[in-house]
């Protein structure tokens, strides 16, 4: 079974819609998929009916943004109920502030001479309910200050560089407890993105552990191989599962396609298990 439980559509930052989503990883062999647009379950509706024509499997899922000490860190959900209460006032609390963030990205783009960055990123923006640093960084590359997307993170947009501002997301406490009270698994995604020394990320597998969360994303476009084995080990010592995900955000904008995704290291637990 091929699995994929992390991704994105129109809805969130990705570039095709959840039915092209479902689609394209039909046509790539995925057999269970779950949506994981940021801070979003309003394309799971239309997933969920695509999978059905499709004929694949698939789990209602959501990405997370929560501020971790001074980080901003995602949690990934699966399989929640996505009518329930708590949760989706959660995620509305975690886009409410998208827009007052992104008038200060660009208040701070404007500041290093690049005007007009608010009305520019919105030209790229999909759904009215959500604005990312996504959308910053494809307008960036319109204008030409960087020529890839993939250095527009590395020059703009990160901390320490113009575009970026802090932002206060959802806490992890609160985050788990919405997930469990809609009755999902708590996921840490992409561990091997965080600016976190060694004993903070095992700070921070500690504290994620005694919230209750769930799984570590260890198999992520964000890591190498000796990562995927360092968190493989990590996901045992702290009593979690393990998930795997693509992050596809869409053509010629990821590292990895849907479905591409090796089987999970030996020993761990999939997040699945139970399933
Ligand atoms: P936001 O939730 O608005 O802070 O935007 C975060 C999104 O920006 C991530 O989900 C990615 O899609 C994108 N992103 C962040 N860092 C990078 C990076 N280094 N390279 C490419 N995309 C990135
Ligand atoms: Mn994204
Ligand atoms: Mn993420
Ligand atoms: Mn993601």
């Amino acid at each position: 079974m091929r699995y994929d439980l992390h991704c994105h559509s129109t809805r969130s930052d990705g570039l095709l819609s959840p039915t092209e989503v479902v689609r394209r990883a039909a046509a790539r062999g995925v057999d269970v998929l779950a949506l994981t647009d940021h801070d979003e379950t309003a394309g799971l509706d239309e997933a969920r009916a695509a999978a059905e024509e499709a004929g694949i499997a698939f789990v209602t899922g959501a990405e997370l943004s929560v501020s971790w000490e001074d980080i901003t860190i995602h949690v990934v959900a699966l399989r929640f109920d996505p009518a329930h209460e708590a949760l989706l006032d959660g995620l509305q609390q975690i886009r409410g502030g998208r827009d007052r963030r992104a008038r200060r990205i660009a208040e701070s783009l404007s500041v290093a001479g690049i005007p007009g960055a608010y009305e520019g990123a919105r030209r790229y923006v999909t759904s009215e309910r959500l604005i990312s640093r996504t959308h910053f960084a494809r307008f960036l590359v319109e204008v030409g200050h960087v020529s890839e997307m993939k250095d527009v993170f590395s020059r703009y947009l990160t901390p320490g560089r113009p575009g970026y501002v802090a932002h206060a997301w959802a806490s992890l406490e609160d985050a788990i407890g919405w997930i469990h009270a809609a009755g999902g698994q708590a996921v840490l995604a992409h561990p091997g993105r965080y600016k976190v020394t060694g004993t903070g990320l095992r700070r921070l597998l500690g504290e994620f552990r005694d919230y209750g969360g769930d799984a570590l994303e260890v198999l992520s476009p964000s890591h190498q191989a000796a990562q995927v084995a360092q968190f493989a080990a990590l996901a045992r010592t702290h009593g979690l599962a393990a998930s795997t995900g693509s992050d596809y955000h869409g053509p010629g904008e990821s590292w990895l396609d849907l479905g591409d995704l090796p089987a999970l290291p030996f020993g761990v637990d999939p997040v699945w298990k139970h399933w």
